[in-house]
């Protein structure tokens, strides 16, 4: 397989599956709803589940939760979120659906044992919101904290828009100009180029 793999679920949130080590062994960013689609393709092709990175608690981002088998790694600031999508998905819906809160194992995010990944803390879209950078494929995992041409919204649980100005100030320009950057929806692109074209970055990086 290529190094990166793009999967876009009906709620138009991505997963990506990705290969560090350049072998068979492969990670999960995120793990939207519809996740069998993704681990049919990883079975089909013989390869192994190392494990997922979430980089936010969203429903979007984490129901696939609970058809996950292998170690899931999260930002513990977003573990309310990451356990209880059923108040999430009633705020989108306008009414109550019931879908089960997460009861199996979530591991710290800050406390991963991989040589292979950074983690970047960025809240502001939620508390808990990370970014995930693997160096040898130049490559940044942003979720909802940076998108093509917008940003995360700011106005849910958690959220919070000084925090959000901080985290692009602070956070985003860490991430090195060439490298690929990977939102939680939409497409990727160059981290020079959105800090150039991105109208958000562009208001708020002082
Ligand atoms: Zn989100």
């Amino acid at each position: 397989m290529t190094d990166i793999k793009k999967f876009t679920s009906f709620a138009t949130s991505n997963c990506y599956l990705i290969s560090p080590f350049d072998n068979e062994i492969v990670f999960l960013i995120d793990l939207p709803p519809n996740i069998d689609e993704v681990v049919d393709y990883i079975n089909t092709n013989n390869l192994t589940i190392g494990g997922a990175f979430i980089t936010h608690g969203h429903w979007d981002h984490a129901i696939g939760l609970s058809s996950f088998d292998s170690k899931a790694y999260i930002n513990l600031d977003d573990e309310h979120l990451a356990r209880n999508p059923s108040e999430q998905i009633g705020d989108f819906l306008g009414d109550k659906v019931s879908v089960n809160k997460y009861e199996g194992n979530l591991h710290n995010v800050l406390d991963h044992e991989y040589d292979f990944l950074n983690v970047y803390i960025n809240p502001g879209h939620t508390k808990g919101s990370v970014s995930f950078e693997f160096k040898d494929l130049g490559a940044v995992f942003t979720g909802d904290f940076i998108f093509k041409d917008s940003i995360g919204r700011t106005d849910l649980y958690s959220g919070d828009n000084n925090e959000m100005i901080d985290s692009i100030n602070n956070v985003f320009t860490l991430f090195q100009d060439d490298f690929q950057l990977f939102p939680g929806h939409g497409d990727d692109d160059t981290v020079i180029n959105i800090k150039n074209n991105n109208p958000f970055i562009r208001e708020y990086l002082k």
